[in-house]
């Protein structure tokens, strides 16, 4: 199976612990992403709220200096930077990389062309609480920021796909008029099968679907409702009754959470690949679930940088 993850927090944990891509005690590595024919990683330098823009910017370096780190030492890891690095088959791991909370560094044009520079091809506008740009989820009920929207603009000039997990409603609409280009929830679950305030409504949804976006379910078991597969399902199974068969992937958001020890971290994709396979989801339905539909759109979003 092949298995395209819209987010982790990998590279935060492998920083703070000095564990190795190669092989590691958290919940991704080269060890049991080899078990994937084609595996597109996406990671996060996840930046918490209420950092100082100057921390914020030398902790949003630090994490992609990790990242140039693992480029170095290991010929299995390949940094997607341009549709072609989507193609290469020589890697195990082909990486993303992305920002979690682009709005605490306060970056102004040349701070996010810098970024993509770095290899940063998707920004997700806060985390939970308020920052320069707008308002998380659980922040408070402002929209984005004048500097949001042109964040946005900004963004998307460099073809950096912009993230709207995390953002709240009112941010997530004034987004919507604004943005020209398809934008994505990297990692939000559906609203309407567990009302978390992370999840997705229905219009939101049907607003990302319409527009060539995705979204990336989690494996978070406060957002699924449970911490089982079943759970997965539902939302799973309620996006597809959404037209959702082209929208819909995964963003896993392992190592940003507590996972049970048995799921043996990102080896669990398979076990879920398989549980949904044994209730008669078709190959190529998985296929586009767990990969193309992810691959098609950032094949399209790179094409051109
Ligand atoms: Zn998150």
């Amino acid at each position: 199976m092949r298995l395209f993850d819209l987010h982790c927090d990998t590279l935060s944990e492998a920083t703070d612990t000095g564990a190795a891509l190669a092989e590691n005690s958290l919940a991704i590595d080269l060890r049991r992403g080899r078990r994937y024919e084609n595996w597109t990683q996406t990671f996060a330098a996840f930046l918490p709220d209420g950092l100082s823009v100057t921390d914020a910017r030398r902790r949003c370096a630090t994490l992609l200096d990790t990242a140039e780190d693992w480029r170095r030492a290991c010929t299995e890891y390949r940094p997607v930077l341009t549709a072609a690095d989507l193609r290469d088959e020589t890697a195990i791991c082909r990486a993303l990389l992305s920002i979690e909370n682009g709005g605490v560094l306060a970056a102004d044009y040349t701070g996010l062309a810098a970024l993509h520079c770095r290899g940063v091809r998707m920004v997700g506008m806060t985390w939970n609480g308020d920052n320069t740009w707008g308002c998380g989820c659980f922040g408070s009920d402002e929209g984005l920021t004048a500097a949001g929207e042109q964040a946005v603009r900004d963004l998307e000039a460099l073809s950096i796909v912009v993230d709207v997990s995390h953002l709240n409603t009112c941010g997530f609409y004034q987004l919507e008029k604004l943005a020209k280009s398809p934008f994505v929830a990297t990692h939000s679950n559906a609203a309407a099968v567990c009302p978390h305030p992370r999840n997705l409504t229905d219009e939101q949804f049907g607003i990302i679907r319409d527009r060539g976006g995705l979204v990336g379910l989690n494996l978070y078991g406060e957002h699924l409702g449970g911490w089982d597969f079943a759970a997965v399902q539902r939302h799973l199974e309620h996006f597809l009754s959404m037209d959702g068969e082209r929208t819909v992937c995964f963003g896993t958001d392992l190592d940003g959470m507590t996972i049970p020890p048995t799921w043996n971290g990102i080896a669990i994709m398979q076990g879920l690949w398989q549980y949904l396979r044994d209730r008669g989801y078709p190959d190529t339905l998985l296929d586009a679930v767990f990969y193309e539909n992810a691959r098609a759109f950032f094949a399209r979003v790179l094409e051109n940088t």
